[in-house]
């Protein structure tokens, strides 16, 4: 999954990274999976862009022909598609991925070539795991690319999509009482999963965001899995954006955050485990 994207974004990189912290910390449960075909991702885009971003002649969303960003992104969709339905089995699963809401039916951008995010509801509704999907984007940026699919392959009716980044949020408290509809949204939406994208650039230090503080994106975060737990709907979260970089390269502050974002779900999904048990 992780490759240098020639680019920017750090993101590229960051499944490795996170994922090493997470073994560190003992904070997860790892699990195996398979990359997604070229097929697959026809699903989200048209045929002639994939073709051209896994021949050389496209551009990738970093903006260049790298054929090992190509063959990384069968991997950060697989493992999101992984994570769906595991998420459907289990109730909780989380892909260390990036770079998936700015890519839109015919071309990528933003530091994102495919929508896993599109390609994962519709495996899953292809597969009869689900009815509906919920799409809980809390990157700070807007899904365009979400959107333009979800309009142009007409499923409106099969996939709910609520992305922060389309509203003006001024501050912590418009934040939350967007959170709090978009959540009650889904639920009476009746979706059967949710595909949470727990973005770190909506932090207020991010230099592509933000207006939370750390507490305040851990109160994010709990407040999505409480809220998903008490009300039984699967989950399956990912990283997205987060570009608080170091002089020197390091991107700890970003890591950071992916750590409290997966501790925070091991502490209510832990939870709601441990009372199911007694
Ligand atoms: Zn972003």
């Amino acid at each position: 999954m992780s490759c240098p994207s020639g680019s920017y974004s750090p993101s590229g990189e960051k499944p490795a990274a996170v994922y090493a912290d997470w073994l560190e910390q003992n904070l997860i449960e790892p699990m195996a999976f398979e990359p997604v075909t070229q097929a697959d991702l026809c699903l989200a885009h048209s045929t002639a862009y994939v073709e051209g971003v896994f021949s050389g002649k496209t551009s990738n969303g970093h903006g260049n022909k790298n054929l090992d960003v190509a063959e990384s992104t069968r991997w950060t969709v697989g493992s999101l598609v992984a994570a769906a339905r595991e998420a459907v089995r289990s109730r909780i699963a989380c892909s260390p991925s990036s770079g998936f809401h700015h890519a839109c039916y015919g071309a990528g951008g933003g530091f994102c070539t495919f929508n896993g995010l599109i390609v994962a509801s519709r495996k899953l509704l292809a597969e009869g795991l689900v009815r509906r999907v919920g799409i809980l984007d809390c990157d700070w940026h807007y899904g365009n690319g979400t959107d333009d699919i979800i309009r142009k392959l007409k499923l409106t009716n099969d996939i709910v999509h609520h992305t922060s980044g389309a509203q003006s949020l001024r501050d912590s408290d418009d934040y939350f009482r967007w959170l709090d509809s978009a959540m009650q949204q889904l639920r009476e939406a009746k979706v059967d999963l949710i595909l949470y994208q727990a973005g770190a650039d909506a932090h207020i230090n991010d230099p592509l965001g933000g207006l939370l503080t750390n507490e305040e994106l851990s109160k994010r975060d709990s407040t999505v899995f409480e809220q998903c737990c008490k009300n039984d709907i699967p989950t399956a979260w990912n990283l997205a954006g987060g570009y608080q970089k170091e002089a020197d390269g390091s991107i700890h502050k970003v890591i950071e955050i992916h750590r409290e974002t997966m501790r925070q779900c091991n502490r209510v999904f832990g939870q709601g485990l441990k009372t199911g048990e007694h």
